[in-house]
């Protein structure tokens, strides 16, 4: 955290907040007022630029040099308060951009490495590659895997249980490539979580990447939830192993106090993307492109235009400052944890899954032996839902209905976890009452 500026640091001045938008207001409002006297095409050089932030598209350097610039330098900081290895930042030789989901950066990374594959192996073999996850990945990479060709049979979600923490097992994942490749098949790109949607699990990325090394195979990293988490550094284990991965996206908007959308995709080979998604039209020719120096957004996402999010994480970024945003995942974390000891002082109730985040995982014990429970605790979720004061949405694991109990929002308070318990115990001791009357 050394290389980070020191005033990242500062605290949050949560009273300046009304004054600091107006002054915004005000600045936006000065700028279409004398919008007239400034010159359409930016002045500056590469390096040197302040954000200005208004309506920009920022498809290449020359459209926005201040938009693209800045999203270099937040990717960088991002980067290095993950302590992602050097060899992922601008500085290092890689690189980040700001896309507006995890599917289109999954989907953009997908495509560098079909085109990669292709190259060698002639584009006849698309039939042939296979794409890899696991019955946790979200189903975003089946999506991505189908919008980039890859023949639908040739998607494996494997199977995860209860004894790995419904993480991939390693062996798991060899064997399916084993058998793939015995089947004429090619491993072609391997998604790993940190943090699944359903229950938060993990995949050791230390060992499900020397997998991935072992097959020669692109290992992406979706930290789309919980990659906010590892920016403190009791959570930067989950991301040990993270010099054996090609690429990896986090989701600012889940979890990073950043308003929708933004997600972050670091390569740490960006001509990969390039080559993939690079177009030429003479329309956009300009001698800043033709220098090699700069970095064309455009290149390394789906569409042309782009918003500024940049802007946005920046503003992030220098409002709360990294302090902060630890405390802000911190507090979560906190509150999830008492959340998850009220559940397991009540012995109606059991944690599912073990809690590694701000998730938990829990339900209404079955009552009887022949009961699985889900009846109980889909009419629970209905209730609580229903009473307006809290939303909660359920996920069935290995057969098992759960409720979900996910801590994410920007205010909430010991008093509202206690609130949220009372709600459920009150509904559970109605719906168990009805039960045995
Ligand atoms: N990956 C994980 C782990 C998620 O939890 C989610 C959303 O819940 C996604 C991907 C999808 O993200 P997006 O909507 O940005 O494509």
């Amino acid at each position: 955290m050394d290389s980070l500026p020191k005033d990242l640091f500062n605290p949050l001045d949560t009273e300046n907040f009304v004054d600091e938008s107006s002054r915004v207001l005000e600045f936006i409002a000065d700028y279409y007022k004398n919008v007239e006297n400034y010159p359409v095409r930016s002045q500056v050089k590469a390096g040197e630029m302040l954000c200005t932030g208004l309506n920009v598209v920022g498809f290449n350097w020359i459209s926005s040099p201040a938009a693209t610039e800045l999203e270099a330098i937040v990717m960088d900081w991002m980067g290095k308060m993950l302590k992602l290895p050097q060899s992922f930042l601008f500085s290092g030789g890689g690189g980040g951009v700001l896309h507006s989901s995890t599917c289109e950066a999954i989907v953009c990374t997908l495509a560098a490495a079909r085109d990669m594959a292709l190259n060698e192996l002639g584009a006849d073999k698309i039939t042939k590659l296979v794409v890899y996850g696991s019955d946790q990945t979200h189903f975003t990479l089946q999506k991505a895997s189908k919008l980039v060709g890859i023949n639908p049979n040739n998607f494996r979600a494997i199977k995860t249980s209860t004894l790995t923490g419904f993480a991939l097992a390693p062996d798991d994942v060899r064997a399916t490539m084993e058998a793939d490749l015995a089947s004429g098949l090619v491993p072609l790109f391997l998604c790993a979580t940190i943090g699944t949607t359903a229950l938060g699990a993990v995949d050791s990325l230390e060992e499900i990447g020397q997998v991935a090394k072992d097959y020669k195979l692109w290992f992406h990293v979706d930290a789309a939830y919980a990659g906010s988490a590892c920016i403190c550094p009791e959570f930067r284990l989950y991301l040990n192993g993270i010099e054996l991965v090609d690429s990896i996206s986090m989701n600012p908007h889940k979890w990073f106090l950043t308003n929708m959308d933004c997600c972050c995709l670091w390569v740490k080979n960006p001509s990969t993307l390039v080559d993939s998604l690079s177009t030429s039209p003479e329309i956009l020719r300009n001698k800043a492109t033709e220098s090699k120096k700069v970095v064309d957004y455009k290149d390394w996402q789906i569409a042309l235009s782009r918003r500024f999010r940049a802007l946005k994480l920046w503003l992030v970024i220098r409002r709360f400052g990294v302090a902060n945003l630890m405390e802000h995942i911190r507090s979560d974390i906190k509150l999830a944890k008492k959340f998850e000891g009220l559940v397991v002082e009540d012995e109606r109730f059991e944690v599912v899954v073990p809690r590694k985040f701000a998730l938990v995982c829990f339900r209404l014990k079955p009552r009887r032996s022949e009961e699985d429970g889900s009846k109980l605790n889909w009419k629970l979720l209905e209730e609580v839902n229903s009473s307006g004061k809290a939303f909660m949405i359920h996920a069935v694991v290995d057969g098992t209905f759960l409720i979900r109990c996910a801590i994410g929002g920007t205010f909430t308070e010991e008093r509202h976890i206690d609130g949220l318990w009372k709600l459920i115990q009150e509904n559970a001791a109605d719906l168990l009452l009805f039960k045995n009357g």
